[in-house]
């Protein structure tokens, strides 16, 4: 379907096909311009991009399948791994991995697209993005502090799907599906819950808050992943945002391009730049994650003039390590994703084993800022329990005052003198 620009959007997967079909949409996809051209010759010749890691996962585990079928993103989620027992089909299944198949009660059920599975490293249950998205029986510990909700979310909830935190802006929970599952997930609440497509008309209540309140400039979209969405709902929500006066700005939270690039499809991207100002916050890990296919998921999305943005969560024996965050800041600047922010790991149910303290955060930052370029610095925040929301953090380099002077610390803790003086 990609390859023929005279066809309609692409229609909701059967498995997502319970929502309700939105009232009008453009099917429209505008030939014109330069980028449409560019981005049709790009996905022409790109359509297969397949990573040889990937390629020998396919004809290993899937050797009926086509890598046209691969590249499907409805084919990936299809074929996603949702219980340990298909899982182990693919990876050498640890003790601590095993005994949740045992329990068989975590509050976030497995699932994982065999794209993701193929970056799994079959053999290493320490690898961290083999951690990420694995189970363990670590998450059936609840440690102090933690809770379903732990940032007060709900409590924040004027109209269901919408949080309204803070005072020009709007958090939208559209949908509760993800096609891969983060084992750290803040929203463990919400998403793979029995009715997590939400559905487009359970949307109208957000939409009519929006409209409702004019202070509301910018409205980040997110869930669950909004990218999982089938064009149609994607067209209609953004149709809808952009309709009302006041929304300058419309942001989608997604970690799509990551776990599923296959889904960055040409339609799509026309289809979203319709409607900027749109920016993206992209979920990343870990420099393992930096594909071929993900660059060029995240390629099509910047030549589409989506501003890029990192969100990556600060995850023990994953990416809490200097040298591990600075691979990871660098490999994403390299394919234009600006890093925006790193999280203090949320204290969720069952979390405890990714949490670091504050101070390694703080060292984290500490390696980064000064060491490398302004652009791979991400700030660092704590989102505060009961609905503070983020602060951020950084190490002191202010060291005080002697005589009128500020005495500052720079990256490599030596001491300067600034002349703080008003006239
Ligand atoms: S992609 Fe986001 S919403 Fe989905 S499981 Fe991961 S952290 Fe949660």
């Amino acid at each position: 379907m990609e390859n023929n620009p005279t066809e309609k959007l692409v229609l909701p997967h059967p498995e997502l096909s319970e929502e309700e079909e939105p009232p009008s949409q453009s099917t429209f996809i505008d030939e014109t311009s330069l980028i449409d051209e560019y981005l049709k010759t790009r996905a022409d010749r790109d359509k297969s991009v397949i990573s040889e890691r990937s390629l020998a996962f396919l004809q290993k585990h899937f050797p009926e399948a086509t890598t046209r079928e691969w590249n499907n993103w409805h084919w990936q989620i299809k074929n996603s791994v949702r219980s340990i027992a298909q899982l182990s089909k693919y990876i050498r299944l640890s003790e601590n991995e095993v005994k949740p198949y045992e329990i068989q009660s975590q509050s976030l059920p497995l699932r994982i697209s065999p794209y993701y599975i193929s970056l799994l490293d079959s053999d290493n249950p320490e690898q961290g993005l083999r951690k990420s998205v694995v189970p363990v029986f670590d998450e059936f510990l609840v440690h102090p502090g933690e809770a379903a909700d732990p940032l007060s979310e709900e409590h924040d909830s004027p109209v269901p799907n919408i949080v309204h935190r803070y005072p020009d802006r709007v958090l939208f929970l559209v949908t509760g599906f993800c096609s891969t599952y983060c084992r750290y997930c803040t929203r463990t609440r919400m998403v793979a819950k029995n009715k997590c497509h939400i559905g487009v008309k359970a949307w109208e209540a957000g939409l009519n808050y929006i409209e409702q309140h004019p202070e509301i400039r910018d409205v980040l979209v997110s869930g669950g992943d909004p990218l999982t969405m089938p064009d149609l709902h994607v067209e209609y929500l953004l149709s809808r945002l952009r309709a009302i006066p006041h929304v300058e700005i419309i942001r989608i939270g997604t970690k799509v391009p990551v776990v599923l690039p296959q889904r960055i499809t040409r339609p799509l991207v026309n289809m979203m730049k319709k409607y900027h100002p749109l920016f993206m916050s992209i979920h990343f890990t870990h420099a393992d994650e930096i594909t071929p296919e993900v660059k060029e998921a995240c390629e099509k999305l910047a030549f589409a003039g989506i501003p890029l943005g990192s969100q990556t969560v600060l995850l023990k024996g994953i990416n809490d390590d200097v040298q591990v965050m600075t691979n990871l800041m660098h490999s994403l600047l390299r394919i234009r994703v600006r890093p925006y922010y790193l999280y203090q790991c949320d204290p969720v149910v069952g979390s405890g084993h990714f949490r670091t303290t504050i101070e390694k955060g703080l060292e984290i930052i500490k390696g980064l800022r000064g060491h490398t370029s302004g652009y791979a610095v991400p700030t660092y925040v704590v989102d505060a329990p009961g609905g503070g929301g983020k602060i951020p953090l950084l190490p002191d380099y202010f060291v005080g005052r002697e005589d009128g002077y500020a005495i500052l610390k720079n990256y490599e803790d030596k001491i300067f003198r600034y002349p703080d003086f008003t006239p």
